[in-house]
């Protein structure tokens, strides 16, 4: 089965390199993208690869510990300017649950089934206090975005097929338990890759992400990924959007 990949913009922000990649010099500037992806056939409904980061409104009025973007549209607008209804999504797949990729699950009336890695959720039900902002645990984080789930969750742990021509596989590393979509396309295999491989430079020259619980561990997920054989996108890349749509 192949299906083609519609990468949706959710904002942008501009960084500084050194403050992104582990043990790069500062001074450069690096554009980074927030996303998520769809995943679209003939025959289905399409499935929805990470739900997005929370509102700008929230952001904003309830001046919540995320950064405030003005090019950041909202996810149910993102989707339908990529000529996707929201209300058609009954499938989500959680690359992992940082609150830039795990947040509007409420919004999406039709949703059924939320994949996510069994070693994340139980991380992020008691993660590192270090950690409590990525997972919207803190105090003035607002919404726990991502208990909105509850109920809906299909745990997996592990590499597991979700449907034919897509498959997850675990890749620990950015978080304890992030997962990477592999998808068949008519243009060959494509990895969603979420925040393990955040940019294609972090995986070229294998530099892990600035947030990074495990530098080894991550390297060996690189290389799970590398043997997958299938050209990656990653979910802050701005590259990706070069193309409106994929396979
Ligand atoms: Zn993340």
């Amino acid at each position: 089965m192949n299906y083609t990949i519609t990468p949706i913009f959710l904002g942008s922000v501009d960084l500084d390199k050194g403050d992104s990649l582990k043990g790069t010099p500062h001074g450069v500037p690096l554009k980074v993208v927030y996303s998520c992806f769809v995943l679209r056939d003939e025959k289905r409904e399409p499935i929805l690869v990470d739900s997005g980061l929370m509102s700008q409104k929230d952001i904003r009025e309830q001046q919540l510990p995320y950064r405030a973007m003005d090019d950041a549209p909202d996810l149910l607008d993102a989707l339908r300017l990529a000529g996707v209804d929201p209300e058609e999504i009954k499938t989500c797949i959680l690359t992992h649950l940082h609150y830039d990729h795990a947040c509007n699950l409420r919004l999406l009336p039709s949703l059924e089934k939320i994949y996510v890695q069994q070693k994340e959720i139980l991380y992020a039900l008691a993660p590192e206090k270090e950690d409590y902002r990525l997972y919207m645990l803190g105090e003035n984080c607002g919404r726990i975005e991502w208990l909105d789930g509850v109920g809906k969750f299909v745990i997996v742990d592990g590499d597991v097929p979700i449907r034919e021509g897509i498959d997850v596989i675990l890749t620990p590393g950015h978080s304890r338990g992030s997962q990477c979509v592999l998808v068949d396309t008519a243009e060959g295999k494509y990895i969603l890759t979420g925040d393990t491989v955040a940019q294609w430079e972090s995986f070229e020259k294998r530099i892990p992400n600035s947030i990074s619980f495990d530098d080894e561990i991550w390297h060996a997920s690189c290389e799970k990924i590398a043997a997958a054989g299938a050209k990656l996108l990653p979910s802050h890349e701005v590259g990706v959007f070069e193309r409106k749509v994929y396979g």
